[in-house]
C-alpha cells in the first residue's frame, strides 16, 4: 500500500501540474489568439509603394467586442500631403495610427497603401515603409550611435551623423564624453524629452520612410524647443505622406486636409480656413486653444466628459 501510495501522490502532483500548464496554455493561447489576424497571409508580397497613398475606408474597429472604438472612418491621405487628425482625448486619434501600422486589423472595411489591402502585404515591408515619431520615445540601454541606427540597421557612421545634424543633435552629442559612444536609455545618460526627440527624428530621418505618423506631444518641453521640432517635422514631412495626430492646432494649421474626429466617428473634415469657417467642434477647440494657448486637447471640456 505504502508503495503505491507514494507514486499515486507523486502522480497527483504532476498532474496538478500538467492542469496548471494547461491553464497557462490555454490563457497563452487566448492571448496569441486575440493577435491571431495579425500575422502575414499566406503568400504575402512586399508592399510596393509609388507615392504612398494611404486609403482608410469605412473603417470599424474595436479593442474588446463590447466597445467599438471606430465607426465607419473613410478617408483617404493623397500621396506626398499631410492629413491632420484632431479630437479631445479617447476620440481614438492614436488608433488610427496603430490600425496603419497593424498592430490590429479592423474589423470591417479595410486599409490600404496605393491600392494594396494592407493584410495582404509582409509586416516587415509595411512597417519599414512607416515611421513613427512618437509621443515618447523610449531609448534603448546601449549607444546612442545604436539609437539612431535602428532607423535603418547597418547604416554607415557618415549616414547617421548626417541624420544627426538634420535633426539638430549632432552638436550636443559631440559634446558629451564618449560623444556617439555614449550609453543612453534608463541605465545610462538621461536625456530630456527634447533630446528623446531629437533622437527619434534623426532615427526616422535614416530610416527615410515613404509614410510619416507623427503622434505629437509637445507639452513637455519648453516652447523654443517646440518650434524648432516642429520646423524640423515639417521639414521631414514635405513631400512624404504624412499623418499628424495634433494636440495644438497651431501646429496643424497648413496641413493639406484636417480630420475632426470625436468618439470615433469623423464629424468634420477640411482645412483649417474652411473648418473655422464652418463654426463648428473645430472651431469651438481652436477658440479655447487662442484663448488658453498653454492647454492641449488633453481633455475635453467637463460638459463633454464620459
Ligand atoms: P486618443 O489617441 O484620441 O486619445 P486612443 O485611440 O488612444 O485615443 O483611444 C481610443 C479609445 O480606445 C479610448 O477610449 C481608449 O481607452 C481605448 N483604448 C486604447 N487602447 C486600448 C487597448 N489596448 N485596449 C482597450 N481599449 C483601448
Ligand atoms: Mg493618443
Amino acid at each position: 500500500m505504502i508503495q503505491l501510495y507514494i507514486p499515486l501522490n507523486f502522480l497527483g502532483v504532476i498532474y496538478r501540474e500538467i492542469k496548471q500548464a494547461l491553464a497557462d496554455m490555454e490563457r497563452l493561447f487566448g492571448l496569441l489568439d486575440q493577435n491571431r489576424e495579425v500575422a502575414d497571409a499566406p503568400g504575402a508580397q512586399p508592399l510596393v509603394t509609388k507615392g504612398a497613398q494611404v486609403a482608410f475606408s469605412h473603417v470599424e474597429f474595436s479593442y474588446e467586442t463590447k466597445r467599438q472604438i471606430l465607426f465607419d472612418v473613410d478617408f483617404a491621405i493623397p500621396a506626398g500631403t499631410t492629413t491632420a487628425v484632431v479630437g479631445h482625448s479617447g476620440s481614438g486619434k492614436s488608433t488610427l495610427s496603430r490600425l496603419l501600422f497593424r498592430f490590429y486589423d479592423v474589423n470591417k472595411g479595410a486599409i490600404s497603401i496605393d491600392g494594396q489591402d494592407i493584410r495582404n502585404v509582409t509586416q516587415a515591408s509595411l512597417r519599414s515603409a512607416i515611421g513613427i515619431v512618437p509621443q515618447d520615445t523610449v531609448l534603448f540601454n546601449d549607444t546612442i550611435e545604436y539609437n539612431i541606427a535602428y532607423g535603418r540597421p547597418g547604416a554607415s557612421r557618415e549616414d547617421i551623423v548626417a541624420a544627426a545634424r538634420a535633426a539638430s543633435i549632432h552638436e550636443f552629442i559631440e559634446s558629451l564624453p564618449d560623444g556617439y559612444a555614449t550609453m543612453v536609455g534608463e541605465r545610462g545618460l538621461k536625456l530630456s524629452g527634447g533630446e528623446k526627440q531629437r533622437v527619434a527624428i534623426a532615427r526616422t530621418l535614416l530610416k527615410n520612410p515613404a509614410i510619416l505618423i507623427f503622434d505629437e506631444a509637445t507639452s513637455a518641453l519648453d516652447s523654443k524647443s517646440e518650434q524648432a521640432i516642429q520646423a524640423q517635422l515639417k521639414e521631414i514631412a514635405r513631400n512624404r505622406t504624412t499623418l499628424v495626430i495634433a494636440h495644438r492646432l497651431s501646429t496643424i494649421a497648413d496641413a493639406q486636409q484636417i480630420i475632426v474626429l470625436d468618439h470615433g466617428k469623423i464629424v468634420e473634415r477640411g482645412t483649417h480656413q474652411s473648418l473655422l469657417a464652418a463654426r463648428g467642434l473645430y472651431a469651438q477647440m481652436w477658440e479655447r486653444q487662442l484663448a488658453r494657448p498653454d492647454e492641449e486637447l488633453a481633455s475635453p471640456p467637463l460638459e463633454l466628459q464620459g
